[in-house]
């Protein structure tokens, strides 16, 4: 398009999809904020069923763009990963959790796990190993209440990769989770084969609860068959206490989701880790 010169490109850039413009726009923007400081970490706990307390969370990147406001990860994560940009911020995301998770152990609010999301581009991209070390590190935070979410559509789209990574990253002591599982078409002898610790069932299952009679047989399922291979469950995206009742019944370990807190900046979460331990 250069040797053409400057109408060849304009008549190419008149040509781009409106699809292909936008991720041009996020893409430059998202440079623009993890070099000025625009990214953020919100919380959001993940409780135990039986006893509701808040025994982790996870956090979820959000990007508080200038002009737009909070902007949601399902719109840059992609354009994140497509650009490479995965790398960096996916780094910053894993010290930037360990920094505040061991802030909050420091200050005595618990001995809480720290979940975070790896997309499988950060596989490809960056030495996860090195990168999850480092963020330890520097943190102070100990590898044995640091978990890493790998969806279950990762793990079987590059399983001998994957089982490579999670069987090193096992190693250091992390715990590993499957993410939005019941979703990926994987098949039980294929999870079997990864030092996994914890199903999070996906939210799709758990929405329709208890008016879907398939939803609840999936999701029961999924817990029996978790515990059978001697997996903790996680559900996902409950939002009433009939969802909580139905997963109180069937064992269900822990969970997240609105009923008790959507995700949350870090100081409203401190007070909810403040508010458990005098309560
Ligand atoms: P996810 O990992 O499955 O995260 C759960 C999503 O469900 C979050 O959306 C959360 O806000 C939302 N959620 C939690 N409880 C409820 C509920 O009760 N009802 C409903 N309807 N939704 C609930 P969010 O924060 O917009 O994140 C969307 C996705 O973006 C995440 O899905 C994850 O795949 C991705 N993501 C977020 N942060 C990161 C990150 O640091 N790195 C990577 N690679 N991906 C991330
Ligand atoms: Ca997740
Ligand atoms: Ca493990
Ligand atoms: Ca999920």
């Amino acid at each position: 398009a250069k040797a053409l010169g400057r109408g060849a490109w304009c008549f190419y850039e008149e040509g781009m999809t409106q699809g292909a413009r936008e991720r041009l726009a996020v893409e430059a923007g998202l440079r623009r904020a993890l070099a000025n400081g625009e990214l953020r970490l919100y919380y959001q706990p993940q409780v135990s069923v039986a006893s509701g307390r808040i025994v982790g969370a996870e956090a979820l990147l959000r990007w508080q763009d200038p002009q737009e406001g909070l902007v949601s990860p399902a719109r840059f994560i992609p354009v994140a990963e497509s650009s490479g940009l995965i790398a960096p911020i996916g780094q910053w995301v894993l010290l930037e959790a360990c920094l505040q998770a061991q802030r909050w152990r420091s200050a005595g609010l618990g001995s809480m796990t720290m979940a975070v999301n790896v997309s499988p581009r950060q596989f490809a991209l960056s030495d996860l190993v090195a990168v999850v070390g480092d963020a330890l590190a520097q943190s102070g935070f100990p590898a044995t209440s640091l978990e890493l979410e790998i969806t279950e559509s990762a793990l079987a789209e590059r399983p001998e990769q994957a089982l490579a990574l999670l069987t090193k990253l096992g190693d250091l002591g992390l715990r590993l989770s499957v993410d939005d599982f019941g979703t990926g078409y994987s098949s039980l002898a294929h999870i079997k084969r990864f030092p996994i610790d914890v199903l999070k069932i996906d939210q799709s299952f758990i929405r329709e609860i208890p008016e879907s009679g398939e939803d609840m047989a999936i999701s029961s399922a999924i817990i029996a068959m978790g515990h059978s291979l001697g997996l903790a469950v996680l559900a996902e995206g409950v939002e009433t206490p009939a969802q909580l009742d139905f997963l109180r019944q069937r064992g269900c370990d822990s969970y997240q989701g609105y009923l008790r807190s959507r995700p949350v900046p870090p100081d409203a979460f401190e007070v909810l880790l403040r508010d458990q331990l005098a309560g």
